[in-house]
């Protein structure tokens, strides 16, 4: 079985519909693929769809944007929750409506130095996706100031760049806490991705933990040898299940389908768990 936790469709920062996602799972021999847009779930009717249609399994999630109280950002996976709770549906609005006044303080500033308007960087947008930083990496793509997005991101995009302004996003523990409540199980997305900007401390495993964090997505390419060894000994210590994914984002990423998986073994134990929504099959 080729199980694989983690992609994105155009209803966030991936290039492809959810049906392609799932087609495209299929072509990559895939048993089994989640579709965890960021903050949304607008992309599960149409890959359900698909799935039955393809034979693929969907397992229908959601990448949740966090940030600690010290301004870390925290990425957490949600399966299987109910996506009309209200507490969780509430929290993902705010921040996706946060995300948009966000991306129109950034295009200002960009706008400044480069040939950039805001009409350039909704044309990459699908009606209704998450906004995002990779929405205004491709505008500077197309008017010929970057390469790709990875350039976007390693330069004037980055966290640390005079460019950047944050937005609204809950702390984790109440992320998890309200994934819990939606009759959903958090994961804890890349969490020691150092390349992207600081990594959480233990005290946040603690908290997060507390609230009902119930897994830790170790194999996933952004996450560092060394800090894979921190996080077995985190998941032993707290009973957490690992899984191992590939942050598909079409041709957004380099990173391809299936290029790690999680076992049948964790996919049973996450399916007894979410009871906010099913597995498609
Ligand atoms: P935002 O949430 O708007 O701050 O943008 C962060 C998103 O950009 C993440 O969800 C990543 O998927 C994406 N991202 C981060 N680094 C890169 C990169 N080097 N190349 C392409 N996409 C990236
Ligand atoms: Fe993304
Ligand atoms: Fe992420
Ligand atoms: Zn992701």
């Amino acid at each position: 079985m080729r199980i694989d936790l983690h992609a994105h469709s155009n209803v966030s920062d991936g290039t492809q519909a959810p049906a392609d996602v799932i087609e495209s799972a299929a072509g990559a021999g895939l048993d089994v693929i989640a579709l965890t847009d960021h903050d949304s779930t607008a992309g599960w009717d149409e890959a359900a769809a698909a799935a039955r249609k393809t034979g693929v399994a969907l397992v229908p999630g959601m990448e949740i944007s966090c940030r600690t109280a010290e301004g870390i950002s925290v990425h957490l996976l949600s399966y299987l929750h109910d996506p009309a709770h209200p507490g969780l549906l509430e929290e993902i609005t705010k921040s996706k409506d946060a995300r948009h006044a966000r991306a129109q303080r950034m295009v200002t500033l960009l706008a400044e130095d480069y040939p950039l308007t805001w009409d350039d960087v909704i044309h990459h947008v699908a009606p209704g996706a998450t906004l995002g930083r990779p929405h205004i990496a491709d505008a500077l793509v197309a008017a010929g100031v970057v390469e790709d997005r990875a350039e976007a991101f390693g330069s004037i995009l980055t966290s640390r760049s005079r460019y950047w302004v944050q937005h609204y996003a809950p702390e984790p523990a109440l992320a998890v806490e309200l994934v819990r409540a939606a009759g959903g199980v958090p994961v804890f997305a890349h969490p020691v991705a150092s390349a992207r900007g600081r990594i959480v401390g233990e005290e946040t495993y603690r908290e997060m933990v507390d609230a009902g964090l119930a897994g830790l997505e170790i194999y996933h390419r952004d996450n560092p040898e060394e800090g894979r060894r921190f996080l077995r000994r985190i998941a032993k210590q707290y009973g957490l299940l690992v899984t191992g994914s590939s942050d598909y984002h079409g041709a957004g990423k380099p990173n391809l389908l299936g290029e790690n998986l999680t076992t049948p073994e964790v996919l049973a134990r996450i399916e007894e768990m979410g009871t906010g929504s099913s597995v498609v099959r």
